[in-house]
């Protein structure tokens, strides 16, 4: 997802808009990897505001989680707002008396700036790590490992170490 920002350099004040819809390569998460069902929506605004261009606007995407609870996989959406700001590297001179914090600024070389590489940096922090396919998902049973959404096993009603009977008598007294 690259973004030619030749015209858009030239103009100081202005914005373009672009919707974009493309393919993601999958995402590596941990053991696992996170793939887009379908294409995903970046809706984009680029702003020049002087040395600084800013990228703005919405990501939308459809994806499979799986569920820290059933170990599932269930369809997830991945939705966010991003605002990221770009300074071509001719002009960083004299950038942190313009910007907040000169670190958080993607420098960038020529007339292309790699946004797609951003935007997977935005993705690790907008894909929970641990998520439930339900809140009221019932996971699955400790002992013989069913998925209690699906069915009910035989251990629900526990078997009482027979030490533990002898307690329980006395407890009820
Ligand atoms: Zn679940
Ligand atoms: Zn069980």
């Amino acid at each position: 997802m690259f973004i030619d920002v030749t015209n858009i350099r030239k103009i100081p004040g202005k914005t373009f808009h672009f919707d974009l819809t493309e393919d993601l390569r999958p995402l590596a998460l941990g053991n696992d990897s996170i793939e887009f069902l379908n294409p995903v929506r970046v809706s984009l605004d680029v702003r020049n505001t002087g040395k600084v261009i800013v990228f703005s606007g919405r990501f939308d995407g459809d994806t499979e989680l799986v569920c820290s609870r059933c170990v599932e996989r269930y369809p997830c959406h991945v939705g966010f707002d991003f605002n990221e700001e770009f300074c071509h590297e001719s002009d960083v001179q004299g950038l942190s008396e313009e910007v907040r914090d000169p670190e958080e600024v993607h420098i960038f070389q020529g007339n292309k700036v790699d946004f797609g590489s951003v935007l997977r940096e935005n993705l690790y922090l907008n894909i929970p790590m641990k998520s439930v396919c339900d809140e009221g998902c019932k996971g699955l049973c400790a002992h013989c490992g069913v998925n209690l959404n699906n069915e009910t096993c035989q251990c629900t009603n526990e078997e009482i170490d027979p030490r533990m009977e002898v307690l329980k008598k006395y407890f009820n007294r």
